[in-house]
């Protein structure tokens, strides 16, 4: 197929997800035509009306502004939305509105409480303008074009860290990349939900803060030693390659506009302000995608990969507008892990299964799946991760506090401690909360993890913590026994003067002494999976007889390659170098 043809395929796919409102807006095949607008016929009465509707954790206010005939703006005005998981309804459903003059947008798939609230409070703010709500939900006029067939180099499927980092790198050697993601958002699986740091070696902002030790050998050894004394089954091929390169991504991504500028335990690399990690890197990724004008695609589900011959040359696609196949010179598989298969947990590890979950509800395992019907081995599948300092919310959903983890005590209902709050395994101190009355435990920080980490004030907004200007008036508030929980706690404080923890070894340096007072009652949550499809150390597939998959490539936390650090939360960056290795692997290979 030529470059042309190619070229308009593309083109159609994109004006077909573009009319349906989808968010394929900012691929680089959206057409220059304006969709045809529900304005005719439009009026209101001119001005700016505010409304407001009950959104996944609170109210959301916002304002419409009108002329006689057209809505000029929808501004999300207040909120209390899930920090990371709303980014996408509040940037993108008020845009739809006012491109198509419609009420009828497609809520973003993953984050549909938000939209609703939006489209709600938008329905309120143009009754009161006098619309013709009739009107204005009828939606815009849908050409009918029928999907067709894609050829490119390279076919990446997924778009986390892993699958959006393969998709630049290996479009900046040169190649024709198409990167689908069955999400109606760009890193709407896990990579959007990381909240605490990314592991690296000699990045420049180590440099910069003279932090010793922090050497790409250094973090080897480090690696190297959890692996050994864990008795984990990691490659350390896999281990020295993302040593090697973890700090010249973490620079890349620096320069790309993610503002990293703290480091915690030498290696951690956290954001300046304390806000999540993840957040900051799919806005960066996105950006560069977009200048790179690689040909994204939302909503677009792989279903098989296609194999001729022994080798993968494209894959199946589902998209509300139809199916349709791309056929590539090499398939890229990234699409995450499987925390949310209950048939695969249940297979493999059902430690955690009957949790909640806080891993994205994306993450079903499909290239796992799609890879094992075409031969790959799977490894490491009985690696899961859990996490202890889940949140669960009222609709049943679950948040992740990790980025508290080293700055709070953990007191059961009895008002006890019940474990080395810093212990070097989440699943142990998961375990550990398993074992309390409820399985769950309040998590008890103060006024210092609010002020300094913008992801907890963002919660703490949100409503998600009880509060009070002193550790009776908290204990009052919570369901512990009064007097056990004071004596902790000021044994705690004891422990922190000291530095000794003389009842579980820990080495405490925070004490918890800055009012106001802070509880969330956590729970073990089923969080990440680390088991995957069986990679060699480029990313190239093995198959259950050993041989690579001719074609066929996978990274990230759909590899296994996660399995070298599971437990200590290392996963990130083996998204963010891997990518990078498998972009570069797939272009060499395919020269
Ligand atoms: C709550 C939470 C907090 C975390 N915090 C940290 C942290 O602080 N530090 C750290 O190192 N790690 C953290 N992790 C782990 C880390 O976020 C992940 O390991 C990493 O982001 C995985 O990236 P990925 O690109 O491999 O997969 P993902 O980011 O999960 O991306 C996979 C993508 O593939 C898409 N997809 C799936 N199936 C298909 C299909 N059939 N067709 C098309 N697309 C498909 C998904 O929608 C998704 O967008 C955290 C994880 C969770 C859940």
């Amino acid at each position: 197929m030529n470059k042309r043809f190619k070229k308009i395929i593309s083109l159609l796919i994109c004006l077909a997800m573009l009319f349906t409102l989808t968010a394929c807006s900012s691929s680089t095949n959206t057409p220059k035509e304006t969709p045809k607008k529900t304005s005719d016929g439009l009026s209101f009465t001119p001005g700016t009306y505010a409304a407001e509707a009950p959104g996944r954790n609170g109210i959301l206010k916002l304002e419409v502004t009108v002329d006689e005939s057209r809505i000029l703006s929808v501004k999300v005005l207040e909120h209390s939305e899930t920090a990371m998981l709303s980014d996408a309804p509040i940037q993108q459903i008020p845009q739809k509105i006012v491109e198509g003059q419609t009420l009828k947008v497609d809520t973003i798939a993953g984050a549909s409480l938000t939209s609703g609230a939006i489209l709600a409070a938008a329905k309120e703010a143009l009754t009161k303008a006098g619309g013709d709500i009739n009107k204005l939900m009828q939606g815009v006029e849908k050409e009918k074009i029928q999907v067709q067939d894609a050829e490119t180099d390279i076919v990446v499927v997924g778009a986390g860290a892993a699958g959006m980092i393969a998709a630049i790198k290996a479009s900046a050697l040169g190649k024709d990349v198409i990167l689908v993601e069955k999400m109606g958002m760009l890193g709407g699986g896990d990579t959007m939900m990381a909240s605490t740091l990314l592991n690296a070696a000699g990045s420049s902002v180590q440099k910069e803060l003279s932090i010793p030790n922090s050497s790409a050998e250094d973090f080897y050894k480090q690696l190297d030693g959890i692996a050994t004394q864990k008795n984990m089954p990691a490659d350390r091929t896999t281990l020295k390659t993302y040593a090697d390169r973890s700090g010249a991504m973490v620079d890349w991504l620096v320069d790309l506009g993610v503002p990293f500028g703290r480091i915690t335990n030498t290696f951690q690399h956290k954001i300046k302000d304390g806000s999540a990690p993840g957040t900051h890197i799919v806005a960066a990724l996105s950006k560069e995608l977009n200048a790179k004008k690689v040909d994204y695609r939302l909503n677009t589900k792989a279903t098989s990969i296609i194999m001729e011959d022994g080798k993968a040359t494209g894959i199946e696609i589902e998209t509300p507008d139809g199916n349709y196949k791309i056929k590539a010179k090499a398939v890229i598989v990234t699409t995450g892990g499987f925390s949310n298969n209950p048939e695969l947990l249940a297979k493999y590890n059902p430690t955690w299964l009957n949790r909640p979950t806080t891993g994205s509800a994306s993450l079903t395992g499909d290239g796992i799946i799609m890879a094992e019907k075409v031969g790959a081995a799977l490894y490491n599948m009985d690696q899961v991760k859990a996490n202890y300092l889940a949140h669960v919310l009222e609709d049943g959903s679950a948040v992740s506090l990790t980025a508290i983890n080293n700055h709070t005590v953990l007191v059961n209902h009895d008002g006890k401690r019940f474990v080395n709050e810093d212990h070097g395994s989440i699943n142990y101190k998961s375990e550990q909360m398993m074992m309390q009355k409820g399985h769950e435990a309040y998590a008890i920080f103060d006024q210092t993890v609010i002020e300094d980490l913008k992801l907890m004030k963002g919660y703490n907004d949100s409503g998600y913590f009880i509060s009070a200007d002193t550790l009776e008036g908290l204990a009052d508030k919570i369901d512990v026994n009064k007097e056990n929980f004071l004596k902790t706690m000021k044994d705690y404080q004891s422990y922190t003067i000291n530095g000794e923890d003389k009842e579980f070894g820990r080495k405490i340096s925070d004490p918890i002494d800055k009012p106001k007072y802070y509880a969330a009652l956590v729970t073990p949550s089923m969080q990440s999976t680390y088991g995957g499809i069986k990679v060699d150390e480029t990313g190239h597939v093995i198959s259950t007889e050993g041989k690579v998959i001719p074609g066929l490539y996978a990274a990230g936390a759909t590899s296994g390659h996660g399995a070298a650090a599971g437990e200590v939360g290392y996963a990130l960056i083996v998204a963010v170098v891997f990518g990078d290795v498998v972009g570069e692997q797939a272009a060499t290979d395919i020269k």
